[in-house]
C-alpha cells in the first residue's frame, strides 16, 4: 500500500472509531526495522506512528487494519494517561513483564470492543507467519480472539465503507 493511501486509512479509523485521537497530527514514517511491524508514540499533538517498510508492502488491508487498530488503542490510552503518567507506566512495563502483558492483552480486548476483532485476528496470524509468533504474555492468542469473536457482536462502528466523520463519539472505553 502506498503511503498516502496508509494515511489515508488510519484517519479513517481513527474518525470511526478513536474518538480520543480526533484531532491530533498524525505523523507516519516507513522504516526498515525487523523486529516489529508497527509501534506509536504521542508527543505533543502528534500521533507518530513507524511502519516496517517489508510489511508495508506485503500486508492486505485488513491485517494493517488489525495492526493499526492495536497501535490506535495503544495511542488512546498513552493520551489518557498523559506523559507523565506514560512515563511511569513504561518504566514500570519495563520491570514487570507481567504487567506489560496484561497491558497487551488489555489493548486487545479494546481493539476487539472497537469491532476490529477479525482484522485483528487476521494480524496476529499474518505476525506469527513472518515472525516469531506471539504467545499470551504478548496479547490475546489467536484461540482466545476466535473466542472472544464467537461471543460478541460488533458495537459502536459503522460498516468501514459508509464512514461519516460527523457520527458522534462512540464509547471511547477500550480497557
Ligand atoms: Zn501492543
Amino acid at each position: 500500500m502506498k503511503k498516502s493511501d496508509l494515511i489515508a486509512l488510519a484517519k479513517t479509523l481513527i474518525s470511526t472509531s478513536f474518538p480520543a485521537l480526533r484531532g491530533m497530527k498524525l505523523k507516519l514514517k516507513i522504516i526498515d526495522i525487523e523486529d516489529y511491524v508497527m509501534a506509536v508514540r504521542l508527543e505533543g499533538k502528534a500521533i507518530h506512528l513507524e511502519l516496517s517498510r517489508e510489511d508495508a508492502v506485503r500486508m492486505r488491508r485488513n491485517v494493517l487494519i488489525g495492526v493499526l487498530a492495536h497501535e490506535l488503542c495503544h495511542a488512546e490510552e498513552d493520551r489518557r494517561h498523559g506523559p507523565l503518567l506514560e512515563a511511569v507506566f513504561s518504566w514500570l512495563y519495563e520491570r514487570f513483564p507481567s504487567l506489560e502483558t496484561r497491558m497487551e492483552r488489555r489493548i486487545d480486548i479494546a481493539v476487539i470492543r472497537k469491532g476490529y476483532g477479525k482484522e485483528l485476528l487476521s494480524f496476529q496470524r499474518y505476525h506469527d507467519l513472518h515472525y516469531e509468533p506471539y504467545d499470551q504474555t504478548d496479547g490475546l492468542t489467536a484461540e482466545e480472539i476466535e473466542e472472544a469473536l464467537r461471543h460478541s457482536v460488533p458495537r459502536g462502528r459503522a460498516p468501514f465503507r459508509d464512514v461519516s466523520p460527523s457520527r458522534p463519539a462512540s464509547s471511547r472505553n477500550h480497557g
